[in-house]
């Protein structure tokens, strides 16, 4: 891949390269690790070392590395026509037959798509239409949006005040007006004496309180991943969605899932929506649409909103240059062919979430694990002080990261959110490949609890 070594790579990233959510000064004194190449669930780096990405890049290779039909569907699109736009009354034809199969393999309110490029432009999408829809309808003053602390929507000026991360709000004047947030269903932390189903209840009513508290006639809509991602893949109690469906219902507010890292088989079914048992009204996509082969996001438009948008709305003033993109469609198509060829979701749902979840509980029994969750292919291990109190590590031990560090040094991407260690592994594992993943994870979760006794932390 390259003339040049590590370190001249290195060197030249931290002059001109500022990377996202990074302490530039400190990644420039470390270096960054330069990855070179990948197939199927494994990267090597420009060092020669092999990782398996347990991470899927970022929640988004579904499909894994190397996928030659994904290849091969942009190469022959971006000969006939790489690029043209869908503004002025033109298509283009992969986006055409991707918005049909995107309404075939969504729940049946969904019959529209309007296309983005990213998950953030999808909820800056969202804010537009929810608020647009309110007008149209004769409500203006329904203007308010409701999202969770701890909950991601990406990292634009709309996407970051939805979102509910306290680190973002304070750079750059968060959150806009007229988007408020609720607390996140994360009963390991909040749960107190309450039973899990108990404060799934708990957690939703909270968003009952909210909507009586800035007035139902101003509220516009709610927002939420079906299991928290970056916040740590918080799977909320199997009480919680229910209930939060039946709120939205009662005052008349939009419920939208959020389906950027849930989408396109993670949970099990194509939308995290459908294993939570929820009917929203719209869901943001991104990420797995095309396996991160190329960039892709967009919008689900229900029919409650499609139909007022399109019969009162005249026109909505509102797109982007690469919305419909004609090579990024043509790889999503690709994408999707390959998970219903292969019947991804199906063997998700069925054989991989089931025996991740059979594997994980073993964690159980680390001295360092204190509650462990997954939903189909996302699992998280929470570290802690003593298990029985549910007493965490003081914060600024920064546990986590120091597991991290282990599992960079033996091949394995794992995420540390906090003291959270978190995976969302490509949904074409075998199973001895989960076996292979565990042995990792046991393995750095052993060499962080000598390092943590080392320490006397513990
Ligand atoms: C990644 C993510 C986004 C943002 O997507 P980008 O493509 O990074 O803009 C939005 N919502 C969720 C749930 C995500 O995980």
């Amino acid at each position: 891949m390259s003339t040049r070594s590590t370190a001249e790579w290195q060197s030249a990233d931290s002059k001109h390269f500022l990377h996202p959510f990074t302490d530039f000064k400190g990644l420039a004194k470390k270096g960054s690790r330069i990855i070179a190449r990948a197939e199927n669930i494994y990267l090597w780096d420009s060092e020669g070392h092999k990782i398996l990405d347990a991470m899927s890049g970022l929640w988004c290779v579904n499909v894994g590395y190397g996928q030659q039909s994904l290849i091969d569907a942009a190469a022959k699109q971006m000969g006939e026509l790489p690029f043209y736009n869908a503004f002025f009354q033109t298509a283009t034809t992969p986006a055409i037959e991707l918005a049909e199969v995107l309404a075939e393999i969504s729940p049946p309110q969904f019959q529209h798509v309007f296309f983005t490029s990213s998950g953030s432009e999808g909820n800056d999408t969202i804010v537009r239409m929810v608020r647009r829809y309110w007008d149209v309808l004769g409500q203006p003053e329904r203007q308010v949006i409701i999202g969770r602390n701890n909950g991601y929507h990406g990292s634009t000026m709309a996407g970051a005040s939805l979102g509910g991360m306290s680190g973002m709000h304070v750079q750059g004047g968060l959150p806009i007006p007229n988007i408020t947030h609720i607390e996140q269903p994360h009963w390991f932390e909040l749960g107190g004496t309450q039973s899990r189903e108990e404060f799934g209840i708990t957690a939703a009513r909270w968003l009952e309180d909210k909507i009586l508290a800035v007035g139902p006639e101003r509220v516009a809509a709610f927002i939420g991943e079906p299991v928290q991602g970056a916040g740590g893949v918080i799977v909320p109690p199997s009480t919680y969605w229910p209930e939060i469906q039946r709120i939205c219902d009662k005052y008349g507010v939009l419920l939208v899932s959020d389906e950027v890292i849930c989408g396109f088989g993670r949970t099990g079914n194509w939308f995290g929506c459908e294993t939570m048992g929820t009917k929203p009204d719209l869901m943001t996509f991104a990420k797995g649409v095309t396996s991160g082969y190329i960039p892709l996001g967009g919008v689900m438009v229900g029919e409650r909103v499609a139909k007022v948008l399109i019969e009162q709305g005249g026109e909505f003033n509102h797109g982007f240059t690469y919305s419909g993109h004609p090579t990024a469609c043509a790889v999503a198509l690709a994408n999707i062919k390959l998970l219903r060829e292969q019947d991804v979701v199906r063997k998700v749902r069925e054989d991989l979430g089931p025996y991740l979840a059979q594997r994980f509980a073993e964690l159980n029994e680390h001295p360092l694990v204190g509650e462990i969750q997954t939903c189909g292919m996302m699992g998280a291990v929470q570290l802690v002080k003593d298990k029985a109190k549910r007493q965490c590590f003081d914060g600024a031990l920064e546990v986590g990261m120091l597991c991290r560090a282990h599992c960079f040094g033996n091949g394995l991407i794992m995420r540390a959110v906090g003291d959270r260690m978190i995976v969302a592994p490509p949904l074409v594992m075998t199973r001895a490949q989960i076996d292979e993943m565990m042995v990792l994870i046991k393995r750095c979760l052993d060499l962080t609890l000598d390092q943590v006794k080392g320490l006397g932390w513990l």
